[in-house]
């Protein structure tokens, strides 16, 4: 069977950006509040706009005119994979959920009373999955530092106050808590100093990852106040600052027409010039990410400066469950210059129930894509989990001694010895995650597990003496 995906007719598939039209683009964004105003939004059936107004009174909704007017076919409702990222949909909640919900919506009940039932919805859907909360948090003389993580030993995440929204938001999103308001459920920081101070004292640590939300979503000064800090040649094992980001996908216009964007890539320069790398961690979803003119140019422009850009997609149901998607989204990303570097397995949180998708059918359609791309594209590893242990990939199934295993291995563990190390789990078609994965050849436990049991007790324990 073919599996290649057609492009909807009439899309052209313009390959240069013309910088005569180099329009400032106001960036207009629709939350549940507005939902409305999409003029799109009017042609489509009442009960649909109905579904979707329940489902974002308890999931996070926002979307931008650019993902509105470029990226989603309007003529291909609801089945259009950017419709299914960014819109909500009725299946994203479970049918009681959902019904909770509708029934408040239908007596069209007091704004508070829907907060106070989706409040307690969203506290139903694990909002902090793989121990976020207080395994990674790490401490500066005793003092917990809530905008960093550190898990693994060379790679702190932060989360800079500023930056915990986005350009868009993806209905599948695992940090979807943090945008809904719930405050005891977002970690951010209060200052780049302490991280910059935190990295000083660490030197295992080789690079930052900015992350959010979006840490795009910051104006260039403001993203420059958490960088500078970082350049002090006193941090010289510091060697790369990454951006985990989504703004080349879902607002490329920060990299080519925003009134900063210049200073965006000089700030880029500068990072380069101090001796380290810059890496744009990019999320795409979808190769259509990658097709409108200025999409093209954004990355062109990044990569001008010598930040390298690498690719990070999850695999989820109704948006990319199909190889032939990810064999033309690895081979564009080829094409510009982009590393395919992680395709993830949805996180077991939210709605994940909407996006999920077996193990064994993850591992399918990995290899299926990855046997038809050229060795350039073959940098992308996966399907991986980032679970509690650490970030354990499918390597395989198959069969040893008569049982039917999957071969796993980490790529990232909390114990950096734990990584490379294969190891098995008993063969599960329904298994979707890795809590859901037993050892194989009658095992008690996964070899990592006592150690990791240690661990987390141990942080237990240091948290409690507060
Ligand atoms: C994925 C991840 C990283 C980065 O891992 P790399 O394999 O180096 O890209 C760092 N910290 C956490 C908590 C992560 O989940
Ligand atoms: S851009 Fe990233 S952080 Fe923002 S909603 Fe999407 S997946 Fe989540």
């Amino acid at each position: 069977m073919d599996m290649r995906p057609i492009l909807p007719p009439g899309r052209a598939r313009p390959h240069v950006y013309d910088a005569r039209q180099r329009d400032v683009e106001a960036f207009n964004y629709f939350t549940e509040r507005n939902l409305d105003a999409i003029s799109q939004i009017h042609q489509l059936p009442a009960d649909l706009r109905f579904d979707m107004q329940v489902v974002s009174s308890v999931l996070p909704f926002k979307v931008n005119s650019y993902v509105v007017d470029q990226l989603i076919d309007w003529s291909d409702i609801p089945d259009d994979p950017i419709f299914q990222l960014t819109f909500p949909q009725k299946g994203m909640l479970s049918e009681e959920h959902f019904e909770r919900m509708a029934t408040l919506h239908r007596r069209a009940a007091p704004r508070a009373e829907l907060k106070e039932e989706a409040n307690r919805i969203r506290l139903e859907l694990n909002p902090h999955p793989a121990g976020q909360t207080t395994l990674n948090v790490p401490r500066l003389d005793q003092e917990p530092l809530p905008g960093l993580q550190h898990k693994y030993r060379e790679t702190v995440l932060f989360f800079p106050t500023a930056g915990q929204t986005c350009h868009a938001y993806c209905t599948f999103c695992f940090r979807w808590a943090q945008f809904v308001g719930m405050s005891d459920l977002r970690f951010a920081a209060k200052e780049a100093t302490q991280l910059a101070e935190y990295v000083r004292r660490h030197p295992e640590v080789t690079n930052v990852l900015l992350t959010g939300g979006d840490p795009m979503v910051m104006k260039t000064h403001k993203l420059e106040q958490y960088v500078n800090p970082l350049l002090d040649p006193a941090l010289e094992h510091l060697q790369t600052i990454r951006f985990g980001t989504k703004s080349v996908a879902y607002w490329p216009q920060r990299f080519v027409t925003d009134a900063d964007a210049d200073d965006l890539l000089r700030l880029f320069d500068r990072i380069i010039e101090s001796g380290r790398s810059v890496a744009v961690m990019a999320h795409y979803n979808h190769h259509r990410e990658m097709e409108t003119a200025i999409a093209r140019e954004a990355v062109r422009r990044i990569r001008d400066t010598g930040a390298v850009i690498r690719s990070q997609s999850p695999l989820l149901s109704h948006i990319n469950d199909n190889a032939g998607v990810w064999e033309l989204m690895w081979r564009e990303q080829v094409r510009l210059g982009i590393i395919p570097y992680y395709m993830f397995v949805e996180r077991d949180t939210g709605a994940e129930e909407y996006f999920k998708i077996p193990l064994a059918r993850a591992y399918k359609l990995f290899r299926e894509a990855y046997r038809h791309v050229n060795g350039l594209a073959r940098t992308v590893r996966g399907p991986s989990m980032s679970a509690n242990p650490g970030k354990v990939e499918i390597t395989g199934v198959t069969e040893v001694a008569g049982e039917k295993v999957f071969v796993l291995r980490f790529l990232q563990g909390r114990n950096p010895d734990w990584v490379g190390r294969p190891f098995f789990a008993r063969y599960d078609k329904e298994a979707s995650w890795m809590t859901h994965l037993r050892p194989a050849f009658g095992q008690e436990k996964f070899f990592f597990e006592e150690e990791l049991e240690r661990m987390t007790l141990k942080k237990e324990q240091e948290t409690r003496l507060e």
